[in-house]
């Protein structure tokens, strides 16, 4: 059997990970040090920290690989306080690692163009969520000549249905190998993990769909009308981040929806790259409104593509014709 990205799914994996324990160290320190960023977005010690750690393992181990990682260390260098906390986190971790390599770290994240193979990273997908002690993600994607070959989505929030309050899911992902499911905190080298698979719900009334928590990301009454359009009768379950995609890919919802907002918005690489592969993986299907394949060519932005519709993968045809008819794009 080839071992085709083994090495690059163990050091993703490995590396979320990692980024997870700073995450929650963050998250039961004093202050997560919040600051707002020039789009007005939250960025706190954690979303720094955890893409320090990750872009580190990336570079040790894959030197020239780019990797198209959502911070800079811009905000970090001009606020002292900020740069302290971040670099005491990532020495937990890291012991001796100084501000100097932290923001040098963070800045190995600040590829813009496409290549032929980049990673690409949200170090805190969802951090609205993060600071209301909600579902966020750590997502890792390895992209190859345009389509995701490798993931690595940690929901440390997540939990399965029957987990008796077990929290934090790993989900990995090789192109054309499935998805696998495994506990953030299960010991290297356990045998927990399970494959991930979405669910065989064919029609529309018996859907369960999810969408942002946040109404800026995704408008929520377009939703309601696909959803009702498609006979949905369950409210939407609203969680932040990529732990939408998790929620498919493991069967928990049939749907994800992210209809755009804004005409001139466009969706970023990085909310989407390891998320989609995982629920491909699993049996789904994700496209943007018009049906059309995710365009990860671009650059930093899906620019070629509108919002974005995941399903289990049998809902897929009707889903896209409810929102043909409900957009009027049909
Ligand atoms: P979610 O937690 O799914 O609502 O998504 C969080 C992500 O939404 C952030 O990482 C941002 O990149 C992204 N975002 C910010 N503004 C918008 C917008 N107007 N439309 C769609 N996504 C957005
Ligand atoms: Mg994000």
């Amino acid at each position: 059997m080839s071992s085709a990205f083994q090495d690059e799914l163990q050091t993703a994996t490995r590396a979320v990970r990692e980024a997870v324990k700073l995450c929650r160290a963050v998250q039961t320190s004093s202050s997560t040090l919040s600051r707002d960023k020039q789009d007005r977005s939250p960025v706190t010690v954690a979303d720094f920290g955890a893409q320090a750690l990750i872009c580190r393992a990336i570079r040790s181990r894959f030197p020239d690989d780019p990797i198209i990682a959502e911070e800079d260390s811009q905000t970090l260098r001009a606020d002292a306080a900020l740069l302290e906390r971040t670099t005491q986190h990532v020495g937990d971790i890291l012991p001796g690692a100084s501000s100097a390599d932290v923001c040098d770290w963070v800045d190995a994240g600040g590829h813009e163009h496409y290549a032929d193979r980049f990673w690409t990273l949200d170090p805190i997908d969802g951090t609205k969520g993060f600071l209301r002690q909600e579902h966020y993600a750590v997502a890792l994607a390895l992209v190859i000549d345009g389509q995701v070959a490798v993931a690595a989505l940690a929901c440390p929030k997540l939990s399965l249905p029957d987990a008796s309050g077990q929290e934090g899911i790993v989900l990995t992902a090789i192109r054309g190998r499935g998805c696998q499911a495994d506990w953030i905190d299960a010991p290297p080298n356990s045998s927990s993990g399970v494959a991930a698979a979405t669910t065989a719900t064919t029609h529309g009334q018996d859907a369960r769909f999810c969408e942002s928590v946040e109404s800026g990301h995704s408008a929520h009454s377009v939703s309601a009308q696909i959803a009702q359009e498609l006979g949905i009768s369950r409210p939407p379950v609203r969680l932040d981040s990529q732990a939408k995609y998790a929620a498919v890919a493991l069967g928990m919802a049939d749907i994800y929806l992210r209809l755009p907002t804004r005409a001139d918005y466009r969706e970023k690489i990085w909310d989407h790259a390891a998320g989609l592969l995982t629920v491909e993986e699993a049996g789904g299907a994700v496209t943007d409104i018009h049906g059309q394949p995710l365009d990860f060519t671009q650059g930093r932005e899906l620019s070629k593509n509108r919002g974005v519709i995941v399903s289990n993968g049998p809902l897929h045809h009707d889903l896209l014709a409810a929102v043909a008819k409900t957009l009027q794009t049909g």
